[in-house]
């Protein structure tokens, strides 16, 4: 049998081999601690429960419009004019069933085969197979920890060709947390557009910040970066609600409508449910977020701490999101527990294997010389992962 083009050339999740791997251990009842989650662990506000509770006893089970419904485009609409200074019309948000899918729908319109996009990685998995589907090529453009996993413009210019289409941002990053200031912002995504080429900025982590940091969102930038910028933003990390499915874009009335024609054949839209629970989330009291972000912040500071006092480590503070994303590459050279570790794999199989503490290797996210470590989960759980995982390459 002969499979598309597409289903030979996407990838598996490389990450979930490790996920299944943990899970198979904690179901025979060990005590594996996980720090993989790419979700928030805590629960999804009670007045957002309440407003889809709402929604269903009213009886609001029927397909919405296909770019979402108009109480949520409006209320996306007044949320991205307050938070982040960008005016759009409802004509220009197309609302999906996660942050995911908009951006599938957005590479699909301005992704042809042969085009190039730029991704700078570390970077999120999924970027990379979309751009794939598209039949386009992903372009890696490599940061390391010793320029903040940041491009610049000049870094930026070196892989751009006649092909680029577009680049990705994603300020806060996952998986390294990074965020870049206003000033460096400016620099690349004003050099892009005036190269005619388009942005999407995943801005998904946008509120989870610490130290004071602002976001900044760059269709925000100027008339020609407002033209060419598509601002992805979704529900799932703010908001707790990953299994609800619920992201949106923003952008130029064009991409969004042949975006939503994508989307008319696809899956017809978002959740009708959902995006009620949306409205509510977006207009309702902030203070559960507020509160996340502070607990997040405790345990940022602290496993920072821990693991930078952990001989071959070393790790960034970062400013976003709720991952860290250490540099063990030292680790690599020798042997650990008698056993030999070449990458981010070895090491993170080691370690489920020797102490039960599940990470992620680097290597999917682009960059074998670190793990990403997530720290959603309880302070409880980061002192005895970090605790295990200290004592085993002590021993
Ligand atoms: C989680 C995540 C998304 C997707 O979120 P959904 O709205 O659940 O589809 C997009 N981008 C990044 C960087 C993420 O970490």
């Amino acid at each position: 049998m002969t499979l598309s083009r597409i289903a030979r050339e996407v990838k598996t999740s490389a990450t979930l081999a490790i996920t299944a791997k943990a899970k198979q251990l904690a179901a025979k009842g060990v005590d594996v601690i996980g720090f993989g989650a790419g979700e928030p662990d805590f629960d999804v506000p009670e007045n957002v429960k309440n407003a889809a509770i709402k929604a269903i006893k009213d009886g609001y089970n029927k397909y919405t419009p296909t770019a979402g419904a108009p109480d949520l485009k409006e209320a996306i609409c007044e949320k991205l004019l307050k938070d982040n200074q960008l005016k759009y019309t409802p004509s220009q948000i197309l609302v999906s069933a996660g942050a995911k899918q908009a951006i599938l729908n957005i590479v699909l319109v301005l992704c042809d085969s042969g085009d190039e996009a730029i991704i700078p990685s570390p970077y999120w998995v999924s970027y990379s197979e979309m751009v794939i589907m598209a039949g386009a090529k992903p372009v890696f453009l490599n940061t390391t920890d010793r320029e903040h996993f940041k491009i610049t413009k000049e870094t930026l210019a070196k892989v751009i060709t006649p092909r680029t289409k577009m680049l990705f941002m994603n300020s806060p990053n996952n998986p390294t947390g990074m965020v870049y200031t206003e000033k460096e912002l400016r620099e690349i995504v004003c050099f892009a557009v005036e190269k005619g080429i388009y942005v999407i900025s995943d801005e998904i982590y946008e509120k989870i910040l610490y130290d004071g940091v602002k976001h900044i969102s760059p269709a925000t930038l100027g008339d020609e970066c407002y033209k060419k910028v598509i601002t992805v933003n979704g529900f799932s990390k703010v908001y707790s609600m990953t299994g609800w499915r619920l992201g949106y874009a923003a952008g130029p009335e064009e991409i969004i409508k042949a975006a939503t024609n994508i989307q008319d054949h696809t899956t017809s839209g978002a959740n009708s449910i959902t995006q009620k629970a949306g409205v509510e989330a977006l207009k309702g009291n902030q203070d559960p977020v507020i509160f996340m972000i502070k607990e997040f912040d405790k345990r940022r500071r602290y496993i920072v701490e821990r693991l930078n006092k952990i001989k071959g480590v070393s790790c960034l503070l970062p400013q976003g999101a709720f991952y860290v994303f250490p540099r063990v590459s030292d680790l690599y050279k020798r042997k650990i527990a008698g056993q030999s570790v070449a990458n981010s794999f070895d090491l993170v199989n080691l370690l489920l294997e020797k102490t039960f503490v599940a990470f992620v290797p680097g290597a999917p996210f682009g960059a074998d010389d670190y793990i990403r470590i997530s720290y959603a989960t309880s302070m409880a759980n980061i002192e005895k992962g970090i605790d295990r995982f200290e004592k085993f390459l002590g021993s």
